[in-house]
C-alpha cells in the first residue's frame, strides 16, 4: 500500500530528526504534499496514529501542505500550472504536459518537545 510505506518513511524522518535534537516527544509533523503525489491526508494520518504507537511520535498531529502541480510543455517549453481539469498549454494549446512540480511529499517542519 503506498500510503503505508510512505507513512513508514515519514515516521522514520521524524524519529531520526527529533532524536538529533535531543527531544522526548514529537507534537506535530508539516508535509508538503504534491497535488499528483497521489497521497490522501487522511490515510497517512490514520496509518500514522497506527505504526507511531510506543514511538515518542505517538499522538503527533500531522499538518498537510498543498502544493500544486506545475508542469512543463514538450512542444513550447512553457511552464505553467493547470487551472483544474484542463492541462493544456496556455502558450501553444498543445496537451503535451510533463509533470515537474507536484509529485513530491517531503516532510517541512517537525515540532518537538
Ligand atoms: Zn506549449
Amino acid at each position: 500500500m503506498h500510503e503505508l510505506s510512505v507513512t513508514q518513511s515519514i515516521l522514520e524522518v521524524a524519529l531520526a530528526h527529533a532524536q538529533r535534537a535531543g527531544a522526548t516527544r514529537i507534537l506535530r509533523i508539516s508535509l508538503a504534499v504534491g497535488e499528483l503525489s497521489g497521497i490522501v491526508g487522511e490515510s497517512v494520518q490514520f496509518y500514522f496514529d497506527i505504526i507511531s504507537k510506543e514511538t515518542m511520535a505517538e499522538g503527533a498531529e500531522l499538518v498537510f501542505r498543498h502544493v500544486p502541480a506545475r508542469f512543463r510543455c514538450l512542444e513550447c517549453g512553457t511552464e505553467y500550472e493547470p487551472g483544474g481539469p484542463d492541462w493544456t498549454c496556455p502558450q501553444c494549446g498543445a496537451l503535451r504536459p510533463i509533470a515537474v512540480g507536484g509529485r513530491e511529499l517531503l516532510v517541512e517542519s517537525i515540532e518537538v518537545e
